[in-house]
């Protein structure tokens, strides 16, 4: 299947097929990953060599944490405000879309906190200009979704927020392009996208806003638990800790992220030219200059038609073209794992539905 998933989505088939070599036997130690103790050495040693891997493709710089956490994008919404904002503070969000409305619904259920910039205006179909960002000195951090998974906007460049930690919602395009990792005060993603499968959630952090969380927070919500325990306070989610580390390699095996974002900018271009050469037919949802490179959206003239265009594509194939419900119209997902050959099948198909339906 050429699959467009928006998430859970597709992985690396070579990654796949090096899993399902090692399922009933990890490295000749008898027995399956998922068998092992974590207090192992095998284990500890994944652990490390995870972190060590994500440090490299990312260029992570000293003084910054990699964590394993449970819970997916969705715990985070509420980890964040937990941790970082403290009484008298307030957390600034640039609300973008879907999954921004949802950090921002969570945050205000724990601490007060204001809109920094703004693009429901716009229908969600840009980024806002980022030179208007209001940011007040009672800032505890800024929020941003650094791409919005149901819109398809990604940002193409990071506010500047001074001494305020940057704090980064990255759960769809982790790893889709190299990034200043420094700029940010704290990452996360749920692995289910760009990464792995779901079941484990990949937090960056600098140290100095992770080492002391709020003493009457639950154990289990504290960033410092994860942190001083090196991600083993708890059974970690081994399995997908484990696909994790194979999805990494795959990335620095076909030669890092740089090499990722130009695969990604490849495959887009492909589809968002069916989209801009069709005269109407196929129409973008987000101003081009914000146009994601992992969920492109658009739209046809009637709901109908979408429906027919659906329909076929599974036909034809393609898995996952609907766009979300909330937001209706199509949506192709790109991320890293997919292939360019996927993408070149889709921007053929598009052309030819729209030469026996335009
Ligand atoms: N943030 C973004 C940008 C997402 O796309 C998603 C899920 O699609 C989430 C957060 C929520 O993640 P989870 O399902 O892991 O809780």
């Amino acid at each position: 299947a050429y699959n467009f998933n928006a998430g859970p989505a597709a992985l690396p088939l070579e990654v796949l097929q090096k899993a399902q070599e090692q399922l009933v036997e990890y490295q000749g130690i008898g027995m399956s990953i998922m068998e092992i103790s974590h207090r192992s050495s095998q284990y500890e040693q994944l652990n490390e060599e995870t972190q060590s891997l994500l440090k490299e493709l990312y260029a992570i710089p000293d003084g910054y944490k990699v964590m394993f956490l449970q819970g997916g994008g969705s715990t985070q919404f509420a980890m964040v405000p937990m941790n970082l904002l403290s009484a008298g503070k307030k957390a600034y969000f640039v609300q973008t879309g879907a999954w921004s409305n949802k950090a921002i619904k969570e945050a205000k259920l724990f601490g007060e906190t204001a809109i920094a910039a703004s693009s429901e205006g716009e229908k969600y179909s840009r980024i806002p200009d980022l030179s208007q960002l209001q940011l007040g000195d009672d800032a505890a951090y800024l929020h941003i979704t650094t791409n919005e998974t149901i819109e398809g906007t990604e940002f193409t460049e990071l506010p500047d927020t001074g001494n305020v930690p940057l704090v980064g919602d990255m759960s769809s395009d982790i790893l889709s392009r190299p990034l200043d990792v420094s700029k940010f005060g704290l990452i996360y993603a749920g692995a289910q996208k760009n990464l792995g499968p779901s079941g484990v959630t990949v937090v960056i952090a600098r140290d100095e806003l992770i080492q002391d969380s709020p003493k009457h927070l639950a154990t289990m919500l504290r960033y410092d638990t994860h942190a001083k325990a090196n991600s083993l306070y708890n059974t970690p989610p081994v399995y997908s800790v484990y696909m994790v580390n194979l999805v990494l390699k795959w990335i620095k095996e076909h030669g890092g992220v740089a090499v990722m974002e130009k695969r990604n900018k490849e495959k887009t271009s492909l589809i968002y030219s069916a989209i801009d050469n069709s005269g109407g037919f196929y129409r973008g949802i987000v101003q081009p200059e914000y146009r994601s490179l992992m969920n492109i959206t658009f739209r046809m003239e009637s709901e109908e038609l979408e429906k027919k265009f659906v329909k076929e594509s599974e036909q034809n194939g393609f898995v996952g073209l609907k766009g979300h419900r909330d937001v209706g119209g199509l949506r192709a997902s790109t991320y890293n794992a997919v292939p360019f050959e996927a993408c070149q099948a889709l921007a053929a198909f598009m052309t030819d539905f729209q030469k026996r339906n335009g």
